[in-house]
């Protein structure tokens, strides 16, 4: 696999190509749900793109940016792996040169759950996607449903600015109990481990009740909250939201269509987040 650290070098090889070009941006450290992306993309394109950048710009001042997982020869082996045809890894210099001074910020779609928790989260990713599809002006570019609401960030700011790439949406990875794969799993202690089930936990109770009628999403969210403070998560939100606009919901019924039950919690230090369709 070809390894470019400069948007210079990004452009001149990628002239070369056939289309459809994919990308698959990430932050290293990857685990299943990354090898996902990367092979939704092998399918569908004739060019397979993938970034590993640790971007600052979406870390707030207490979080985990300087403990943040990586392995750069591990990532390298997977890409080669799953035969991906050009990595960017750029310094932060490269995306941020000195008097950098402009921030994409999506409106409020970006303000309610992470938005909140993590003041300033989505602007940081939202700028330094931009700049990706900017680099790479990708046919399509494949993000995680895991991180639901930044997929959402990421759509509607490619769709508000023109920036023209399909954005392709990849179903949740999720290891055999159920726990979404995060490369922030790595952080968890065994008894941790089994804590952080209880996000999957709250939101396989919220399905449920679905399941056998519960329209009141108020119940919804307080079975999650319940279910995930007995397995020892502490709750950071629990949402039951429209999917497209994640405005909160109170009733569920038929004619309201599909919902997404969103939640965030803390095990230990290590902050997670999940979802599921109602
Ligand atoms: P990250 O490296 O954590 O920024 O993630 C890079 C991409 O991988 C994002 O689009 C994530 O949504 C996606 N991703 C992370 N974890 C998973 C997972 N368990 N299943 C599917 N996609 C994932």
């Amino acid at each position: 696999v070809k390894v470019v650290a400069t948007a210079r070098e990004v452009r001149a090889e990628l002239a070369a190509f056939k289309r459809p070009q994919g990308l698959v941006p990430t932050m290293g450290a990857l685990h299943a749900g990354h090898v996902a992306l990367l092979r939704a993309a092998r399918t569908d394109c004739e060019l397979v793109t993938a970034s590993i950048f640790v971007n600052p710009a979406q870390f707030g001042p207490g979080e985990d940016l300087a403990t943040y997982p990586g392995d750069r020869e591990h990532d390298l082996d997977v890409m080669e792996r799953e035969g991906v045809d050009l990595v960017f890894a750029p310094a932060t210099s490269e995306i941020y040169p000195e008097h950098f001074d402009t921030t994409v910020s999506v409106g409020r779609l970006s303000r309610r759950l992470e938005g909140e928790s993590r003041p300033g989260h989505f602007q940081g990713v939202a700028t330094a996607v931009c700049k990706l599809l900017a680099i790479f002006r990708p046919d399509r570019a494949y993000f995680g449903e895991k991180d639901a609401q930044q997929l959402l960030v990421v759509g509607r700011m490619n769709a508000d600015l023109g920036l023209g790439a399909e954005i392709v949406a990849v179903p949740t990875v999720r290891e055999p109990d159920g726990l979404a794969l995060s490369s922030r799993n790595a952080g968890l202690t065994g008894e941790e481990r089994v804590a952080a089930l209880g996000l999957h936990a709250g939101l396989a109770r919220a399905v449920k009740l679905r399941r056998e009628g519960e329209g009141d999403a108020e119940v919804l969210r307080e079975a999650m909250r319940a279910e995930m403070g007995e397995r020892g998560v502490r709750v950071d939100y629990v949402s039951v939201a429209d999917p497209k606009t994640l405005d909160e919901l109170s009733e569920l019924t038929d004619i309201s269509g599909p919902a997404l039950a969103l939640v965030a919690g803390f095990v230990g230090k290590t902050r997670l987040i999940d979802n599921m369709a109602l």
